[in-house]
């Protein structure tokens, strides 16, 4: 396959609500959408947004990036363009630029096959991926009642964000309140999102284990696999990491280790949906379970996350892919549809969305 035209274009999107992280208030999301036409008329889109609590670069840095490769990536095979992704292949800090363009170059080979991206990917991939909701509500009662509403929609797994209070009782006190809303069948995941030291982490998992935890997410700060390793053999719920998951070497270790029993999976900081395929592979070997997510992307990016999701071992768990109602608009015609917690996959040939066009035509594009 030759790739005759490429371009870029850089997008703004607000959040629906902008939120506090540790790098100040967040109003909207920056990000890259990518294009690339083939010989044959085709086209083949792709999304880097950057995600620098993870150790990517910022969206300027990814965007210097992207126009220093289009004028390579022009007239040029997709094996000659795999080639310019391998030379920056172990830097995270340009994964986001590498999931981009091998997005579009999938697309454009699952398109050609007609085939949609997740069957071009696995053959027995699944039409639609079980969604897990994510409640950030501090106050217990609104907790409960949002985590209430999430698994009586059809939601089969709640996330709830913890690690927000000092006093333990309080965390546990959300917690509690959240089960007795959702009942038994409902998994429910807490994401610590690094906050706990290790002796917390201990204290507060110990509390926690009556209410039937499916998964604690990156309860420590990433770095330090044997305090991670320790802690799984103290505790009773199972361990998942989601901001050390940043190599395939680094899941390796942490599996040879024994640290982990699942690996929360963004193909925008592993380098794309092929090095995602393969991480899947390695962890599923071992018997750690694998959940795909976003990085908080427009369509593009979910799409693609989604296609991938669809290629995990079965039963597929509940994937972190309904971040798309944290923006304030969707730049594609037409959204991935959510259907009773599952998040349907688009069954047209190729990565099946099509940015609105209007996007392309604002007079500012980029080649
Ligand atoms: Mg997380």
């Amino acid at each position: 396959m030759m790739i005759e035209d490429a371009l870029y274009h850089r997008y703004t999107v607000p959040f629906r609500v902008p939120f506090v992280t540790s790098t100040g208030l967040q109003q909207h999301r920056d990000g890259l959408l990518v294009q690339l036409r083939d010989r044959d008329g085709r086209i083949g889109h792709g999304e880097a947004v950057a995600l620098t609590s993870f150790g990517t670069a910022t969206v300027d840095v990814l965007e210097r990036k992207l126009a220093e490769l289009v004028p390579r990536i022009k007239g040029s095979s997709e094996q000659q363009i795999r080639e310019l992704l391998a030379d920056f292949e172990g830097d995270l800090s340009l994964a986001p630029v590498r999931f981009a363009v091998d997005t579009a170059l999938l697309d454009l080979d699952s398109e050609a096959s007609a085939t949609p991206l997740s069957r071009y990917l696995d053959p027995d991939a699944a039409t639609e991926v079980p969604l897990n909701a994510t409640i950030s509500d501090m106050d217990p009662d609104a907790a409960a009642t949002a985590a209430g509403y999430a698994a009586m929609a059809g939601y089969q797994a709640i996330k709830m964000k913890v690690g927000a209070f000092a006093d333990a009782s309080r965390e546990v006190e959300r917690v509690a309140a959240v089960r007795d809303a959702i009942g038994p069948a409902t998994g429910l995941r807490l994401d610590v999102n690094g906050a706990w030291s290790i002796e917390r982490a201990i204290e507060i998992a110990r509390m926690l284990e009556p209410y039937t935890i499916e998964y604690l997410e990156q309860p420590l700060p990433p770095g330090d696999i044997g305090a991670l390793a320790y802690l799984r053999s103290e505790v009773g719920i199972p361990i998942a990491v989601d901001e050390s998951v940043t190599s395939e070497e680094v899941v390796k270790e942490m599996i040879d280790r024994e640290a982990i029993d699942v690996a929360i999976i963004k193909p925008t900081i592993i380098g794309g949906l092929t090095a995602s395929r393969e991480l899947i592979e390695l962890a599923s070997k071992a018997g750690v379970r694998v959940v795909v997510t976003t990085a908080i992307e427009t369509g593009v990016a979910i799409a693609a996350a989604l296609h991938l999701a669809a290629t995990l071992p079965k039963p597929i768990p509940p994937c972190g892919l309904a971040t798309g109602t944290l923006l304030e608009t969707d730049l594609l015609v037409d959204s991935p549809v959510i259907r009773s917690g599952r998040m349907l996959v688009p069954d047209r040939p190729g990565l099946g969305v099509q940015p609105r066009p209007t996007i392309w035509n604002d007079g500012d594009d980029d080649r």
